[in-house]
Protein backbone atom coordinates (compact mmCIF):
# COMPACT_ATOMS: atom_id res chain seq x y z
CA UNK A 1 0.00 0.00 0.00
CA UNK A 2 1.30 3.48 -1.04
CA UNK A 3 0.01 6.38 1.17
CA UNK A 4 -0.88 8.92 -1.61
CA UNK A 5 -2.26 6.33 -3.68
CA UNK A 6 -5.65 6.70 -4.70
CA UNK A 7 -6.35 2.89 -5.66
CA UNK A 8 -4.54 1.88 -2.50
CA UNK A 9 -7.27 4.09 -0.52
CA UNK A 10 -10.29 2.64 -2.63
CA UNK A 11 -8.91 -0.73 -2.28
CA UNK A 12 -8.64 0.23 1.89
CA UNK A 13 -12.22 1.74 1.63
CA UNK A 14 -11.11 5.31 2.62
CA UNK A 15 -12.68 6.32 -0.64
CA UNK A 16 -15.79 5.06 -1.73
CA UNK A 17 -15.96 2.98 -4.89
CA UNK A 18 -18.64 0.95 -7.04
CA UNK A 19 -16.74 -2.41 -6.14
CA UNK A 20 -17.23 -5.21 -8.96
CA UNK A 21 -14.89 -7.76 -7.51
CA UNK A 22 -12.49 -8.77 -4.89
CA UNK A 23 -10.21 -11.67 -3.61
CA UNK A 24 -6.82 -11.78 -1.74
CA UNK A 25 -4.77 -10.45 -4.48
CA UNK A 26 -7.16 -8.19 -6.85
CA UNK A 27 -10.01 -5.86 -6.86
CA UNK A 28 -11.87 -4.40 -9.31
CA UNK A 29 -14.60 -1.26 -9.28
CA UNK A 30 -16.34 0.88 -11.71
CA UNK A 31 -14.73 4.08 -13.29
CA UNK A 32 -15.68 7.06 -11.91
CA UNK A 33 -15.64 8.79 -15.40
CA UNK A 34 -16.60 5.63 -17.54
CA UNK A 35 -16.06 5.85 -21.35
CA UNK A 36 -19.19 3.53 -21.21
CA UNK A 37 -21.68 1.91 -19.41
CA UNK A 38 -19.76 -0.41 -16.70
CA UNK A 39 -16.45 0.87 -17.79
CA UNK A 40 -14.58 -1.33 -15.00
CA UNK A 41 -11.01 -1.31 -13.63
CA UNK A 42 -9.14 -4.50 -12.28
CA UNK A 43 -6.17 -3.70 -9.74
CA UNK A 44 -3.36 -5.65 -8.14
CA UNK A 45 -3.77 -5.07 -4.37
CA UNK A 46 0.15 -4.94 -4.29
CA UNK A 47 0.78 -1.38 -5.15
CA UNK A 48 3.30 -0.14 -8.35
CA UNK A 49 2.70 2.27 -10.78
CA UNK A 50 3.49 -0.03 -13.71
CA UNK A 51 3.25 -3.68 -15.07
CA UNK A 52 6.89 -3.86 -14.88
CA UNK A 53 7.20 -2.64 -10.74
CA UNK A 54 4.39 -5.88 -9.76
CA UNK A 55 5.73 -8.98 -9.20
CA UNK A 56 4.23 -12.16 -10.85
CA UNK A 57 1.99 -13.69 -8.96
CA UNK A 58 0.27 -9.96 -8.28
CA UNK A 59 -0.71 -9.67 -11.91
CA UNK A 60 -1.60 -13.57 -12.84
CA UNK A 61 -5.34 -13.00 -11.67
CA UNK A 62 -5.83 -9.50 -13.36
CA UNK A 63 -6.79 -10.70 -16.96
CA UNK A 64 -8.59 -13.71 -15.93
CA UNK A 65 -11.04 -11.27 -13.77
CA UNK A 66 -11.41 -8.49 -16.70
CA UNK A 67 -12.80 -11.53 -18.56
CA UNK A 68 -15.52 -12.56 -15.29
CA UNK A 69 -16.26 -8.80 -15.04
CA UNK A 70 -16.96 -8.73 -19.53
CA UNK A 71 -18.50 -11.94 -19.33
CA UNK A 72 -20.67 -10.56 -15.88
CA UNK A 73 -21.74 -7.38 -17.79
CA UNK A 74 -23.29 -9.16 -21.46
CA UNK A 75 -21.31 -7.29 -23.49
CA UNK A 76 -20.51 -9.06 -26.65
CA UNK A 77 -17.93 -6.24 -27.79
CA UNK A 78 -15.45 -4.43 -25.06
CA UNK A 79 -11.98 -3.21 -25.29
CA UNK A 80 -9.17 -4.62 -22.64
CA UNK A 81 -6.36 -1.73 -21.92
CA UNK A 82 -3.85 -0.38 -19.66
CA UNK A 83 -1.42 2.08 -19.77
CA UNK A 84 2.04 2.66 -18.66
CA UNK A 85 3.60 5.92 -18.09
CA UNK A 86 2.68 9.49 -18.82
CA UNK A 87 3.15 9.03 -22.69
CA UNK A 88 1.27 6.55 -22.25
CA UNK A 89 -1.74 8.03 -21.27
CA UNK A 90 -1.42 6.51 -17.42
CA UNK A 91 -2.45 9.14 -15.34
CA UNK A 92 -3.03 6.94 -11.88
CA UNK A 93 -0.09 5.54 -11.01
CA UNK A 94 -1.08 2.32 -9.86
CA UNK A 95 -1.56 -0.32 -12.53
CA UNK A 96 -4.71 -1.04 -13.43
CA UNK A 97 -6.71 -2.49 -16.66
CA UNK A 98 -9.41 -1.28 -18.05
CA UNK A 99 -12.33 -3.27 -19.17
CA UNK A 100 -14.49 -1.35 -21.28
CA UNK A 101 -17.78 -2.31 -23.12
CA UNK A 102 -18.84 -1.69 -26.57
CA UNK A 103 -22.85 -1.60 -25.74
CA UNK A 104 -24.80 -3.13 -28.12
CA UNK A 105 -26.85 0.21 -29.29
CA UNK A 106 -30.48 -1.44 -29.40
CA UNK A 107 -30.21 -3.69 -26.79
CA UNK A 108 -28.05 -1.83 -24.13
CA UNK A 109 -26.10 -4.04 -21.39
CA UNK A 110 -27.71 -6.58 -18.51
CA UNK A 111 -25.09 -5.97 -16.27
CA UNK A 112 -25.02 -8.43 -12.82
CA UNK A 113 -21.70 -7.62 -11.63
CA UNK A 114 -20.17 -10.70 -9.50
CA UNK A 115 -19.65 -9.67 -6.03
CA UNK A 116 -17.23 -11.19 -3.51
P1 LIG B 1 -5.38 5.76 -16.76
O1 LIG B 1 -5.45 6.93 -17.73
O2 LIG B 1 -4.38 5.99 -15.66
O3 LIG B 1 -5.16 4.46 -17.49
O4 LIG B 1 -6.83 5.66 -16.15
C1 LIG B 1 -7.13 6.00 -14.82
C2 LIG B 1 -8.63 5.83 -14.65
O5 LIG B 1 -8.93 5.92 -13.26
C3 LIG B 1 -9.48 6.88 -15.38
O6 LIG B 1 -10.35 6.24 -16.29
C4 LIG B 1 -10.22 7.58 -14.24
O7 LIG B 1 -11.54 7.94 -14.59
C5 LIG B 1 -10.18 6.57 -13.12
N1 LIG B 1 -10.19 7.16 -11.79
C6 LIG B 1 -9.37 8.14 -11.33
N2 LIG B 1 -9.66 8.43 -10.04
C7 LIG B 1 -10.68 7.61 -9.69
C8 LIG B 1 -11.42 7.44 -8.47
O8 LIG B 1 -11.19 8.09 -7.45
N3 LIG B 1 -12.40 6.49 -8.48
C9 LIG B 1 -12.67 5.74 -9.59
N4 LIG B 1 -13.66 4.82 -9.49
N5 LIG B 1 -11.99 5.86 -10.74
C10 LIG B 1 -11.01 6.79 -10.79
Amino acid sequence: MAANCIFCKIIKGDIPSMKVFESDKTFAFLDINPLSYGHALVIPKHHGAKLTDIPDDSLTELLPVAAKIARASGAENYNILQNNGRIAHQVVDHVHIHMIPKPNEQEGLGISWPQQ
